[in-house]
This record gives structure tokens, sequence and C-alpha cells, in this order.
């Protein structure tokens, strides 16, 4: 053994923010839960920033919010896109209840305010830079994970494992399970540009002739998602990173002044987007949560957010019998499937077919400016409407509550 103890009643793989809010609510419980994050810590450039009406619940009732209020942070209250040049507001959260706006935090900034609530309760065991390689197995059903870890590699064993280890889930593969693959025309290049206190104060898209980037406010840098066809990235690399610079400065011209500041194709990262689904998201001994399961679109800047309610669930199925040391029958994770798996599909196909109408139809355009159709822009000025999107991404299908308790009522 390497570090802390081989042996563990749950074994949590992935510190993102599936995994932290699921051990923060099992150890909270009184539950025993190791969780294990590859990275040495949360700081890296992309995790998404959307922090939703859906958790600012959860955080309300787990007493978080104070702590989370004093996250540097912007609050957006409606959504806005300029198409072909003109302004189209798209999503408003005013008057949703009880939170009617979206928080824009640097996930790590939040990642840590989980790590360290955590970190409070003593059954709480937060390895980082330990990677999961692969899965123990014994007697027909998972029995750990096999580790690396920063001094050596080790086996921990535990009674239930819990994959949160994202889109390119390495225990989702060990266990040999094929999510369904639903596809997704596009990529994202992400890169910073400066931002000046003249700029637009909100977050916001941008649609133009074949192009389409947002722009998420993070006070003295814009972070930008700018949107290319799938599979086009090698080639756009062949070419002089001014081409990069020149699409920038003509979808947004009070960016051209400082367009030079992409240095080059070393300062974009490309984001693989996809879309999937497992048909089945546990095995015995082994869960499947968050983008582990299904993997989430960019689109409505949701998935952080149905990762935590997936979370949700399966703390409340899970953490009474994590805790009594009661045997984990597979019943009780298909039961967290059953509960999740409906508000999931939605959303995923509320996502595709925003990537088949609108995405894939603005990357393949040319010439003509795009042009939102005469009825929808009638429709969307109604802040009813505007409503209807901002409900089902910001609260989502099924709202979860926190019903583990902490270990003293239990
Ligand atoms: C381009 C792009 C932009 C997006 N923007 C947003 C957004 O703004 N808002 C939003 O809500 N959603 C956004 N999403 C979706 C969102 O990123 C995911 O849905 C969300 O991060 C899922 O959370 P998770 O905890 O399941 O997985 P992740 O956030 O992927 O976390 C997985 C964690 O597991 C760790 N890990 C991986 N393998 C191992 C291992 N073997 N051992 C130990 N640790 C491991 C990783 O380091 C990581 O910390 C975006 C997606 C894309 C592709």
């Amino acid at each position: 053994m390497s570090e802390g103890l081989s042996q563990t009643r749950c074994c949590v793989v992935g510190g993102g923010p599936a995994g932290m809010m699921l051990g923060l609510l099992l150890a909270r419980a009184g539950a025993a839960v190791t969780v294990l994050e590859k990275h040495g810590d949360f700081l890296r450039d992309f995790r998404g920033d959307t922090v939703h009406p859906s958790t600012l619940a959860i955080l309300d009732e787990l007493g978080l919010r104070a702590g989370f209020d004093a996250l540097p942070q912007h609050r957006v209250e409606h959504l806005d896109a300029i198409v072909g040049g003109r302004p189209q507001p798209i999503v408003d959260f005013r008057g949703l209840h009880p939170y009617g706006y979206l928080a824009l935090v640097p996930q790590w900034n939040f990642l840590d305010l989980l790590a360290r609530e955590g970190q409070r309760h003593p059954s709480f065991d937060l390895r980082m830079r330990h990677c999961a390689t692969d899965l123990l197995r014994e007697q027909g059903r998972v029995a750990g994970v096999r580790v690396n870890g920063p001094d050596d590699a080790y086996d921990l064993r535990a009674d239930l494992v819990v994959a949160c280890d994202g889109r390119h889930s390495t225990l989702r593969e060990a266990a040999g399970l094929v999510a369904r693959d639903y596809g997704a025309p596009m990529d994202v290049l992400w890169f910073r540009l400066p931002r000046k206190d003249s700029d637009p104060q909100d977050t916001f898209g941008i649609v133009d002739r074949g192009h389409m980037m947002v722009l998420l406010n993070r006070d003295d840098y814009w972070q930008v998602a700018y949107l290319v066809p799938k599979g086009s990235d090698a080639a756009l690399r062949a070419q002089p990173v001014q081409v990069l610079r020149d699409g920038v400065a003509e979808l947004a011209a009070f960016l051209a002044d400082r367009k030079d500041a992409i240095a080059g194709w070393d300062a974009v990262s490309t984001l693989t987007v996809k879309i999937d689904r497992l048909p089945r998201w546990h095995l015995p001994g082994l869960l499947l949560l968050g983008d582990a399961a299904h993997a989430m679109s960019p689109i409505g800047g949701v998935g952080i957010n149905l990762a935590i309610q997936d979370a949700v669930a399966a703390a409340n199925r899970l953490a009474g019998p994590l805790r009594a040391g009661a045997p984990i029958d597979e019943t009780l994770l298909a039961q967290v499937q059953q509960r999740r798996e409906f508000p999931v599909r939605v959303v995923q196909r509320v996502q595709m077919l925003m990537q088949r109408r609108l995405i894939s139809s603005v990357l393949e355009q040319r010439g003509e400016p795009p042009r939102v159709p005469a009825l929808l822009r009638w429709l969307l000025g109604f802040r009813a409407v505007r409503h209807v999107p901002a409900r089902l991404f910001g609260y989502g299908l099924r709202r979860e509550y926190v019903a583990c308790g902490p270990a003293r009522d239990a």
C-alpha cells in the first residue's frame, strides 16, 4: 500500500463535480469514502463554469451558500446572442424561483469549496494525484480499483466503486461497458483573450456566416469557446494561427485590437464534444455517474449540474447502507439509473436537436448571414417563452433534494 488505507467502503474515482459532490455527501452522512483524483489540483484551464439554479438549491440545502457566494463569480440573469449582427434574447432566468440566475464561477474554486467542506468530515479521504487504472474483480463483482499513486501503485479494495471519471472514463472501458454514441457536429477551440472594462459585461454568444463562439466573462479575460466542425482541427492547425485571429475579429469587432494575444496554436486547446449514454450504468459493485455514464454536450452549460444531481440521487440511496455496513445490492444501483436516466435523456435530446437544427446549419453555412426565423424571433420576444429553456436547463426535469442527513442526525 502506498498511502492511507488499502480498504474503503466506497471508492469514488474522479474529483470532478459528480465525484466531489458524492464524496462530500457520503462523508457528511458518516460513510467512509475515498475519492481518487488523478491531477494534483483542480486548477486546469478547461473546467466549465456554469452553476445553475438546481445546484444553487443543493448548496443551500448543504449550508454552503455563504461559502459559495464568497467565490469570485458573475450572476447571469439572461443569455443573449448576436445572430447575423442582430441582438437576440434567448434565455431568461429572471422570475424563476427560488433562484432567478445562473452563476459563472471558476470550477476550480467550486471544487475547492466542496473539497474543503468534505475534509471537515472524518470519513472523507481525498487522494490527489492518484489515478485509477483498472478494476479489481472478485467472485463476479467489482471489488476495488488498481491505483497509480504519486509514489507507487497499489490496490484499493472497496465494497462499492463509483466511476465519476468523465467522458473518457477509464473505468467504463475497464468494465467493458459501451456507450451509445449520439454524435456531435462540432468541437470547441478553447482560449483566452484579455478583457477591458469597456467591453460588454455579459456572457454571450455570437453566430455569423459559418462561425459561432461563446464569450465567458472571467473579469480580466474572456474565456472563448470557438466552435469548429468536428474533425477539422488538424487542417485548421496546419494553417497560420492568423486564420483564427481573423475569424475571432470578424465575429466580434471589439476584439480585433487584441486578437494577436492568441500567441500561437499552443495557446489554443481543442475540446472534443460528444453526446453518449450507457444503456446500463452499473454492474455488481460498480456504478457510473456524470459524464462517465452520459457525456453531455456544452449546449446549455448543464453537464456539471446534471453530474451533481446524479451524485445527490446516488447519495440519497447509498449513504444509509454504506454507513450501516450493509451489502450494496445491484438493485440499489439500478434505482439510481432509473431515477436519473429520464432527465438526462430529455436534455440530451434537446442538445441533439439544437446541434442538428442550429449548430450544424451555422457551421455549414456560407455567404448569407444567419437569421432567426421570424416566428421564433416573435416568440422569443416573450419572457415566458424564454423561461422555457431557462427552466429546462436551470432546474432540469427532476429536481434532486438532499435526503441523506448529516451523520449526527442519522
Ligand atoms: C467544450 C465543453 C464545454 C463545456 N462547458 C460546460 C459548461 O460551461 N457548463 C457545464 O455545466 N457543462 C459543460 N460541459 C459539460 C461538462 O464538462 C461535463 O458534463 C461535466 O464536467 C461532467 O462532470 P463529471 O464530474 O461527470 O466529469 P468531469 O468534470 O470530466 O470530471 C472527471 C474527473 O475525473 C478525473 N479523472 C479522470 N480519470 C481518472 C482516473 N482514472 N483516476 C482518477 N481521476 C480521474 C479527471 O481529472 C476529472 O477531474 C462542457 C463540455 C465540453 C466538451
